[in-house]
């Protein structure tokens, strides 16, 4: 048995920590480990054993919390790839990777210490100490505490209730380290609760820790994260029944005496009913493991169909033939709005499940609903596990368990769905591979894309990258061939492409006189398409009911307190909302800055849109789908199919309306304001604004009637307009990459966005000049170094914020540059969480 072992843990460093083993139960290298960090407990994932002494002295670890590996040497390698090609630290990355947070309990409590009992004695003899420095209200706060600890009793009792089982319990009855020995004996309470009943700040309570008045102990432990419910089962049917109570347990008799607590809620009787009879003894309320479901919705009639048209069927040849040979290959499906991409990777996915191996498909946040889940489910029975946000955490450890027991081969899901511990993995699926959602946006900071190719080669297994509108970077592999194009070039059953009609709004506004929102147009081709009773979507990609207010006096917008981001006005919610941050302020009267009543509000959202739609076409059935309509799958769901139904006449919305989804009775689309973008200093903002426009446009004429879209824009000669507009593809991708190749943009070079942030300016402007002198004096050849400069958003969410553009045809030159800023930095102890190191970053604001 190794002497050593070295921990990752979820900790923003980028080394291991290293720990003595000698205990009962033996670590595994990939397997969890509990460890004292810092005054806390913390799991960690084992990456090394051995016996090199380290010249500190270290801890001990606490308890192994798995037997066997839970990341597999396939794993293991792949998140060290993610730690090093991302600049994450490695512990982070293995967080992300195992969704196990609900099997980890946080605890940490506090009690008395004899410091703590003299200075509530002095207290009660002097009145108040006279030489304080803190204010009367922070030491009442701070005697409430003390008082409060030495009077309660523990509410916390270390080796009972919160622990799980298993190995685990060994060891969480010793004492952290930091308890001081005088405590012993006395109550430990919760920090919950003594912040709850005591009113006291965070700060105060450390405070108090530091005057050593108090003991902070953690003591965190694994515990049982299975899924439970309350079931009621029948005991006895004897004796008196008033109406209410034969209700219950003639449900309960009718469904073999036992049935689950919420369903007897939900009958016609009054809740106390299930009380007495528990009281009287005819009934008796059990915890037993929750069965699981996938999906309470009914998969839909039409089935996908897997009667393949002559491309979708050597599309899926290509790809068998890659899964069988066993050996790691490319694929991009590009496949038009409409060709039929899902069936292909659901043959595809079958033929996997057949030769008994395994498969995942990532798919965007917003494309797995409920119903897709049910029809997978249809598809591929027991052997789908899903995964997404809208799961629980112990919900996201049942899944992944079952996938890690082989019980689940087939597996689907959002980002980090990539990671699923399946066996044998044979293939994985991208869908709408373009889609921004597949980059996380917080450490580690990984591409879901990226990671799946990567997973694919390291296991020989094949990859599928689908979209309608390939993202620059896998078109341009492609092109290369390092991955095989397979395209769909045709719509299924030959349905048309929509044609579309450009609108210019300059023009309008010339011709009208006023700044319009919906062109006369598109107002004749809706009032069109209504009379026909054909349904109608129209795009704003923009949230709330007006963007900004503005003061005609001093000219000043509103802002928020906490970004440097225009409040949009939300009209039914009466309220001022950041779109960054979520501060909300009160809808102003007069302006904030100079008291003038002259405020404006200007612009239009999704909001407003809606609202001047009903006052146009009063008749018709309009819904909207944004991100204030939306709050959970269900909704976006319930809005989809009333549509699908023929429920709706209009549907308007944000971006989310052009996702993915095929709706029969749409016939016109129109477009409002997607141009936005490419007024932004953005480099890629022709290529969202040529895919949001092409995906739009793709909703239309999916049905049996043709379809058309009506564009308005502001920028009418841009090619990402006139590309779309042309359903012309390759005419885009060739401009673009032109653009990209001259700017040594992506694909042509690997770029990475260093920001650094702090809520001080002084610290921000300081600590971004100090790298910016260092990124100067060091000159790494081969990498270009922009900034530092203010970040486009230069204020976000309380932090100010600089940034640098690092760009290098070597990805390797690149990495080791921004590896030797990081030491840099932190050698001038500028906080690692303070510079942010974004590779491959897809926004730079
Ligand atoms: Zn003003
Ligand atoms: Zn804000």
């Amino acid at each position: 048995m190794p002497e050593f072992c070295d921990v990752a843990l979820p900790v923003p460093l980028d080394m291991a920590f290293t720990y003595s083993t000698d205990g009962e139960a033996a670590p595994v290298v990939g397997g969890r480990v509990l460890v004292p960090f810092r005054q806390q407990r913390m799991t960690g994932v084992v990456v090394e054993l051995h016996d090199r002494k380290p010249s500190v002295p270290t801890k001990k670890i606490l308890s192994v919390l798995d037997p066997t590996p839970v990341l597999d040497d396939h794993l293991l390698r792949l998140g060290r790839w993610i730690a090093d090609y991302y600049l994450a630290p490695i512990g982070e990355v293995f967080r992300t990777m195992l969704p196990l947070a609900a099997e980890f309990k946080r605890v940490v409590g506090y009690r008395i210490t004899d410091e703590g009992h003299m200075a509530l004695h002095l207290a009660g003899m002097s009145g108040s100490s006279a030489h304080s420095q803190r204010s009367p209200e922070d030491q009442a706060a701070e005697f409430r505490v003390l008082d409060y600890l030495a009077a309660r009793a523990s509410d916390l009792e270390i080796d009972s209730g919160m622990n799980g089982d298993g190995a685990a319990n060994r060891n969480t009855g010793t004492k952290g380290e930091d308890t001081a020995p005088a405590s012993e004996g006395r109550s430990l309470v919760r920090e919950e609760t003594l912040r709850s009943a005591t009113r006291i700040s965070k700060s105060l309570l450390a405070g108090m820790v530091r005057k050593k008045w108090l003991a902070r102990e953690d003591v965190s432990a694994p515990q049982d994260a299975t899924r439970t419910v309350k079931v009621a089962q029948l005991k006895s049917a004897e004796g008196k029944l008033n109406d209410n109570q034969r209700i219950l347990v003639e449900t309960l008799a009718a469904s073999g005496g036992t049935l689950e607590v919420e369903a007897l809620q939900s009958l016609d009787a009054p809740r106390t009913t299930l009380n007495t009879l528990v009281r009287r003894g005819l009934v008796e309320i059990l915890q037993q493991p929750a069965d699981f479901t996938i999906s309470r919705s009914r998969p839909r009639p039409t089935l996908f169909d897997f009667d393949l048209n002559p491309p979708q069927q050597s599309a899926l040849a290509r790809l068998r033939e890659a899964v069988a040979a066993r050996n790691f290959s490319g694929m991009l499906l590009h496949g038009v709005t409409g060709s039929g991409k899902t069936a292909v990777y659901l043959a595809g996915m079958r033929a996997v499940l057949e030769a008994g191996r395994s498969a995942i498909l990532l798919v965007p946040e917003i494309g797995l609903t409920p119903a897709v889940a049910a029809d997978l489910q249809e598809i591929f029975g027991d052997e789908v596990a899903i995964l997404h946000s809208a799961l629980s955490d112990r919900e996201r450890a049942e899944q992944w368990h079952r996938i890690k027991r082989g019980e689940a081969r087939m597996v689907v899901g959002t980002r980090s769905a990539v990671f699923a511990p399946v066996a044998d993995l044979a293939l994985i699926i991208v869908d709408e591979e373009h889609d921004s959602s597949y980059k996380q946006e917080e450490t580690p900071r990984y591409h879901a894309r990226d990671v799946a190719v990567m997973r694919a080669k390291m296991a020989n297994a094949t990859v599928v990258l689908g979209s309608a509108t390939p993202s620059l970077e896998s078109y341009f592999n492609a092109k290369k061939n390092k991955y095989a194009l397979v395209e769909l070039p045709d719509r299924v059953e030959r349905r048309p492409l929509p044609e579309v009609e450009i609108v210019d709004m300059r023009l309008e506004f010339q011709e009208t006189g006023h700044e319009q929102v919906i062109s006369r147009k598109l107002a004749a081709e809706i009032k069109d398409r209504l009379e026909r009773r054909e349904q109608v979507m129209v795009l704003l990609n923009r949230r709330g009911y007006s963007p900004v207010v503005l003061c005609r006096t001093c000219g000043k917008k509103l802002e928020c307190k906490n970004c440097a981001i225009a409040l949009t006005h939300h009209k039914r919610e009466h309220k001022m909302v950041c779109h960054y941050c979520g501060y909300t302020a009160p809808v102003p009267k007069v302006c904030v800055h100079c008291g003038s009543e002259y405020v404006y509000f200007l612009g239009t959202g999704s909001e407003k849109l809606e609202e001047l739609l009903h006052g146009m076409f009063p008749q018709a059935r309009i819904a909207r789908l944004d991100r204030d309509t939306v709050r959970a799958h269900q909704d976006f769901e319930r809005t989809l199919s009333a549509l699908n139904e023929g429920e709706l006449d209009i549907l308007v919305g944000t971006q989310m309306i052009a996702k993915g989804h095929d709706i029969h009775g749409v016939t016109l689309v129109g477009v409002v304001g997607a141009d936005v973008a490419l007024g932004l200093p953005d480099f890629r903002a022709a290529e969202r604004t040529f895919q949001l426009l092409t995906q739009v446009a793709g909703r239309a004429g999916r049905g049996q009637s043709p379809g058309k879209v009506i564009l308005q824009t502001y920028f009418q000669d841009h090619y990402a307009v006139q590309y779309a507009a042309q359903h012309d593809f390759i005419g885009f991708y060739e401009k673009e990459l032109q653009f990209r190749s001259w700017m040594h943009y992506p694909p042509y070079s690997a770029l990475a966005n260093v920001l650094v942030r702090s809520d001080n300016l002084d610290d921000a402007l300081q600590w971004s000049g100090t790298l910016g002198k260092w990124f100067d004096a060091t000159r790494h050849e081969g990498v270009r170094v922009l900034g530092p400069a203010a970040a486009p958003i230069m204020r976000l969410k309380r932090d100010y914020r600089y940034h640098f553009v690092l760009k290098s045809p070597s990805r390797e030159k690149l990495n080791t540059t921004l590896r030797a800023m990081l030491a840099h930095a932190a050698q001038q102890k500028i906080p690692r969480t303070q510079v942010i190191v974004d590779v491959d970053a897809l926004w730079l604001m």
